[in-house]
């Protein structure tokens, strides 16, 4: 595989064409909006500059890399010669039906088609394309440059060909894949989302505080960040959205999203993004305060 197409040029698929184009591929990054376009490449090179800053890479593979990347605004023209399709757009079930629709039209045959998607079956994308064989699952996890999981996720009829073809070229990325089937979840937010879900319902039981919850989560178990912090990090309404697929194919309980995430997410307290969640974020600013409806 040489060229590969990244179609959503956002948090997701900046950083997927970043680690492509860094390891020679040649890379079209695809977008319905010329800004997010935009942004993607400044965020590449800034990205970039700071691996040079750190003496990761030098100046001339800075420029190496960004020369291995170019940009369209439409997935016939975007995909027409690629090996290789990794679809990062927004996570919405038609969206993505109606993009694999257009991408199974317009790539070469043989190319095999991927998708970014945190929660959404993988079978079911496969099933609106004339080569489900070929669609899979390779689940980056965010910030893509640094993160080193990709979650490779076979569909029902995904081939034993293409699976390992993707845990190779996941290895080529300097990447350490795992091979997950196709149920809600997956692997990692299976696990996550439940235990974030948990931690709301403690904070909602009144258990502990924000502060609390998060500081036996980071101190007791060793994890980088707390769960709230974690969930406003994601974004409330990404976290509620996968509660949802989990509750909706499983049909369990024990998945049900808690009240208090329902009520945040109406709300328009979504987290990082909207300036406020579990905690309150002003821009500049890296302290963590507690949003004053939980202190
Ligand atoms: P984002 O909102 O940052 O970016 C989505 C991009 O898709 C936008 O630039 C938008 O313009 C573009 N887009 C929308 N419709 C399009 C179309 N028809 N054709 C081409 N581009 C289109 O989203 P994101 O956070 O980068 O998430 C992308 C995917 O990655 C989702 O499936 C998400 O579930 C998954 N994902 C996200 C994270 C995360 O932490 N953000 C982690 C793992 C996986």
């Amino acid at each position: 595989m040489k060229k590969i197409s990244v179609i959503g040029a956002g948090t997701m698929g900046n950083g997927i064409a970043h680690v492509f184009a860094m390891k020679g591929f040649s890379v079209t990054l695809i977008d319905i909006s010329e800004a997010a376009l935009e942004k993607a490449l400044a965020t590449i090179g800034k990205n970039l500059d700071r691996m040079v800053a750190k003496e990761k890479i030098s100046a001339e593979d800075k420029a190496a890399t960004l020369a291995n990347i170019k940009t369209s605004t439409t997935i016939a023209e975007g995909v027409s010669t690629a090996d290789l399709v990794v679809e990062a757009a927004t996570e919405n079930v038609d969206l993505k039906l109606k993009i694999f629709r257009d991408i199974d039209a317009n790539a070469p045959e043989g190319a095999i088609l991927a998708t970014n998607t945190s929660s959404i079956s993988i079978t079911k994308i496969a099933s609106v394309t004339k080569r489900p064989d070929k669609v899979i699952g390779m689940h980056f996890m965010n910030p893509v440059p640094i993160m080193k999981l990709v979650e490779v996720i076979r569909g029902y009829a995904t081939t034993d060909e293409v699976t390992q073809s993707i845990m190779e070229l996941s290895k080529t990325l300097g990447k350490i894949p795992v091979e997950a089937n196709d149920y809600p979840g997956f692997v990692a937010n299976r696990i996550l989302i439940p235990m974030i879900n948990e931690a709301i319902y403690t904070l909602h039981e009144g258990v502990a505080d924000v502060a609390g919850i998060d500081t036996v989560m980071k101190l007791g178990m060793a994890h980088p960040m707390g769960p709230l912090q974690l969930a406003d990090f994601i974004g409330l309404d990404v976290v509620l959205a996968i509660c949802n697929v989990l509750y909706d194919g499983f049909g369990q309980a024990k998945y049900a999203p808690c009240p208090l995430l329902v009520n945040m997410v109406t709300a328009g307290k979504l987290g990082r993004k909207s300036g406020e969640g579990f905690y309150v974020y002003t821009p500049g600013s890296k302290d963590l305060v507690v949003s004053p409806k939980f202190s």
